[in-house]
């Protein structure tokens, strides 16, 4: 199926850079997945492809290929589109918030990995954790396991096994190579990265026999995540220095968390939500329950009368604040139970509860 990349981003196909930009953001923001909580699956797909279509109309080569043959190759022969793909983060700084959500609802620990930062390729890595809502109430250390390239150990990332470093001389420095095709009238230049160097510009005199002169190495890293007590969902941790290396440059990595509701506790900011049953008779005459949440019990009273859906609310025993101050309210919802199977001798209990053989209820107005 071909797709209609102005179509999806709802501009025409002369449309300027700053209208496509404009777009974009515009259709960004609409379907970012908190305003969408009742298809949130397909708010992100919509999302992508909106992220798909201004990777293309937003630059010039891509458009015009695609104007051109109506389709884009993402990689060598990939016509589908990743968040690899995506290079634009750093000109969206206000929709960081979207960008973290969608990646912190990600898939499995492939699709965990995406380039994040400037036009350039990006040395920092994002990944996310999930965690239930008890461990963000704790706190936590979470082990993670990764792949980076880390700074080759031999050569401390120079490359060079003596340190000493030359220009290379077949793109003299540039790190870019031109390589014309065709002849006589018909002559295609395509500017590559330059393979001596690797795009460097500057080539070990003597290569390491470690990295054989990249100046990393292929890892599988273990780090220990300190997820701290009250830890909102789509929050983002950073750990310097634990991204990609390359050319003896190392970017982050950047951890977003993915906090679920569980146990029939649910989360307001720092406010938690849990339901209470109770019996008819106890919301009658009033009772005292205990409620626990992880591992606290709280003390609540509940008054005679206290009616079904009823919130009541103890202070201090919700989330705690990430400031370390303090903490949320629980509010417990009240749900009154009504017995479904009666001994013959409750029903008689109840019945006398009633007045005038059911026609009228005392505690009833009217
Ligand atoms: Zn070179
Ligand atoms: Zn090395």
């Amino acid at each position: 199926m071909v797709k209609d990349y102005y179509k999806t981003l709802g501009v025409e196909r002369n449309s300027s850079q700053e209208e496509i930009k404009k777009a974009f953001r515009n259709l960004a923001r609409k379907y970012h997945p908190d305003t969408n909580p009742e298809n949130k699956a397909e708010a992100e797909e919509k999302f992508k492809e909106v992220s798909e279509a201004y990777e293309v109309l937003s630059d010039e080569k891509k458009r015009r290929m695609y104007d051109q043959t109506g389709h884009v190759d993402f990689g060598p022969g990939r016509s589908d589109f990743t968040w690899q793909d995506f290079s634009h983060f750093e000109d969206f700084s206000d929709l960081r918030d979207i960008f973290g959500r969608i990646f912190g609802g990600g898939g499995g620990p492939d699709s965990f990995f995406s380039g994040f930062g400037g036009q350039q390729e990006s040395l920092d890595l994002l990944t996310n954790i999930r965690i239930g809502l008890e461990d963000a109430f704790y706190g936590i250390t979470k082990t993670i396991k990764y792949k980076r390239n880390a700074p080759c150990n031999q050569c401390k990332g120079s490359g060079s096994r003596d340190g000493k470093i030359r220009t290379c001389s077949t793109c003299n420095g540039s790190g870019q190579q031109r390589i014309v095709q065709g002849q006589g009238f018909f002559k295609m230049v395509t500017v590559t990265t330059c393979r001596t160097c690797q795009g460097r510009g500057r080539i070990p005199s003597e290569v390491c026999n470690v990295c054989k002169g990249s100046g990393s190495t292929s890892i599988t890293e273990s780090l220990e995540i300190q997820i701290p007590k009250g830890s909102q969902n789509g929050l983002r941790l950073r750990v310097r220095g634990k991204g990609q290396s390359n050319l003896g440059q190392t970017g982050d990595l950047f951890v977003v968390l993915n906090v679920a509701d569980e146990n029939g506790i649910t989360r307001n900011n720092d406010d938690l939500y849990i339901i209470n049953e109770i019996s008819f008779p106890e919301a009658a005459l009033g009772t005292v329950k205990e409620i626990q949440i992880f591992r606290e019990k709280h003390e609540l009273k509940i008054l005679g009368g206290t009616q079904p859906g009823e919130v009541l609310r103890i202070k201090g025993a919700g989330m705690p604040h990430m400031n370390g101050h303090g903490a949320g309210d629980l509010l417990v919802e009240i749900k009154v139970v009504v017995p479904k199977h009666l001994t013959s001798a409750q029903k008689e209990l109840i019945s006398k509860l009633m007045d005038d053989n059911g026609k009228k209820h005392s505690w009833l107005k009217g």
